[in-house]
């Protein structure tokens, strides 16, 4: 167990290992995949101490915070693709779907009693640390959580970072201590663990596994108290869909990625937010495939640690830009949602941004829509409408369109504190990556979060960042994607 970096670990408890128990127990909640897994790594690192059987169980509920069919139909994707690649491991895997709101209560307590240690997932947001923290304190036994999030382990930066650049320059400090702290890509390979010959049957019989709703090829919302309104997408989940994403990424967009990434029509990007959102898919393996193919090594670091965005990695442009928004971007977002409990509260906001914006609280608004408008795409405003569309029916919308998205509910809406509001409701009901600490940088930056104050000072957003549809449409070529998305459109 020395190996493993002790600032991943997070105790849940006090409570002692039962190494007389029948298993270890790994409650996959987060990082659901079977491989470059710290919390995987950690739980088969236990089960080869204490030479026990390992018992990995993937867990659904059904009235989770915006659950739908779009969004468990993607998580169970995942889970046929982890059911597969646990097959020819000694690791029992278990699947579990919640069925009626309350059914899957008692199956982690019930498990862990028969469990040496649990160990679990570190993710930083939504109701996930609030209820690992409280099963944690009630178990007789070890649990643990462990933080398989980013390249910096979160525990790591002491405090809140107010803008990219701050957070960037530290990770250029930091990062080179990490590099060689990458989590095993297949943590079972070459791992000999008893085997457990079958889950107790006193347990599958109050709670069955999902193996039966895995092999079904309906809808979900047909079979589970879901949202089926909110319509699942074409894009297929699981770790599968994500890796050949990568590698499609990698072999034919990475080096447009510079030029083309904020051109909604030039698909320049991973598309991976999702993945990396579920757990399909992790950083470390988006590093390595893009390391590899750079022929890059941390002998190539370039520059010293300045903050600049270019230049630091010695890689290709595209792989710089890309890294900027998957490291410095993305991780910026785990660090305020670890370490701020209000991360998704108005108040959390800069005092710049909180101050002008309330000077500009009661501003004449020459368009005002509710959210049910906002919701149906029902605007003045043809791109804002087709931006709205592709969300309503792709569960995404390209970067450059967020932006704009967030600042117009931002100047359409009664109150900034509403506009907050209108665009998490929309946002984490209808993207694929929603409910993310990603999702709370990227709406409250709309804000003033992690930005500056700019001139001129405007009526509604005060010194916030403006942001205009006409200056997109002479800026972008976009008539394409207004005849695709909009309300009855092409699709
Ligand atoms: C209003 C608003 C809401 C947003 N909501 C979300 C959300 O719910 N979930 C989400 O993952 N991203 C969100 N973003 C950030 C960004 O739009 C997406 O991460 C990006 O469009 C995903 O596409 P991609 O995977 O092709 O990105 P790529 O350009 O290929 O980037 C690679 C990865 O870097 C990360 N990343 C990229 N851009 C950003 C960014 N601006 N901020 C933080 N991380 C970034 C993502 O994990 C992304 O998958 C939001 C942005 C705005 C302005």
């Amino acid at each position: 167990m020395n190996a493993f970096p002790g600032e991943r670990v997070v105790e849940l408890n006090r409570a002692p290992l039962q190494p007389e128990a029948d298993f270890v127990l790994y409650w996959m909640i987060a990082f659901r995949r079977a491989r470059w897994n710290f919390s995987l790594q950690r739980a088969v690192d236990w089960a080869c101490e204490l030479s026990k059987p390992l018992m990995v169980l993937e867990a659904l509920s059904c009235d989770y915070p915006w659950a739908s069919d779009r969004l468990d139909t993607f998580v169970l994707e995942g889970m046929k693709d982890n059911r597969a690649d646990f097959e020819s491991t000694p690791v029992c895997y278990f699947p579990y779907v919640e069925s009626a709101k309350g059914r899957g209560r008692g199956l982690v307590r019930e498990l862990a009693a028969r469990s040496c240690v649990v160990v679990t997932d570190d993710f930083p947001c939504l109701f996930l640390p609030r209820m690992i923290r409280s099963v944690g304190q009630d178990l007789p036994v070890r649990m643990e959580a462990i933080d398989s999030n980013g390249l910096l382990p979160i525990a790591m930066a002491e405090s809140v970072f107010k803008t990219a650049r701050s957070f960037r320059r530290y990770l250029q400090l930091r990062l080179p201590d990490c590099f060689d702290r990458f989590p095993k890509e297949n943590p079972l390979s070459g791992v000999s663990l008893p085997g457990l010959p079958e889950i107790p049957e006193k347990i599958t019989r109050k709670w069955p596994t999902a193996d039966g709703l895995l092999d079904a090829s309906s809808g979900v919302s047909a079979r589970l108290p879901v949202d089926g309104r909110v319509e699942r997408v074409g894009t297929a989940g699981g770790c599968r869909a994500a890796r050949n994403k990568l590698a499609e990424f990698l072999s034919s967009r990475l080096d447009r990625y510079s030029l083309e990434r904020n051109e909604p029509d030039r698909d320049a990007t991973s598309n991976l937010s999702a993945f990396l959102h579920f757990g399909h898919i992790s950083v470390h393996e988006i590093f390595s495939g893009l390391a590899g193919l750079e022929g890059w090594s941390p002998e190539n670091l370039r520059a010293a640690a300045s903050g600049k965005s270019a230049g630091w990695w010695g890689m290709s442009a595209g792989a710089e830009d890309f890294l900027d928004q998957l490291l410095t971007w993305r991780e910026l977002g785990f660090n305020m949602c670890s370490k701020r409990v209000d991360y998704d509260r108005f108040d959390s906001l800069p005092d710049w941004a909180i101050r002008t914006l309330s000077a500009h609280e009661n501003d004449p608004r020459q368009y005002v829509y509710s959210l049910e408008k906002f919701e149906g795409a029902k605007t003045h405003d043809p791109l804002w409408n087709a931006a709205q569309g592709q969300l309503l029916r792709e569960g995404r919308i390209h970067n450059y369109l967020r932006m704009l998205w967030g600042k117009k509910i931002l100047e359409w809406s009664p109150s900034a504190r509403e506009a907050l509001s209108t665009m998490i409701e929309l946002n984490n009901k209808y993207a694929l990556d929603g409910r993310d600490p990603n999702s709370y940088t990227g709406i409250f930056w709309v804000l003033g979060r992690y930005d500056r104050p700019f001139g001129p000072r405007r009526p509604i957003l005060g010194t916030v960042r403006y942001m205009s549809s006409q200056c997109a449409m002479r800026k972008l070529k976009l008539a394409g994607y207004i005849r695709r998305f909009a309300p009855g459109g092409s699709g």
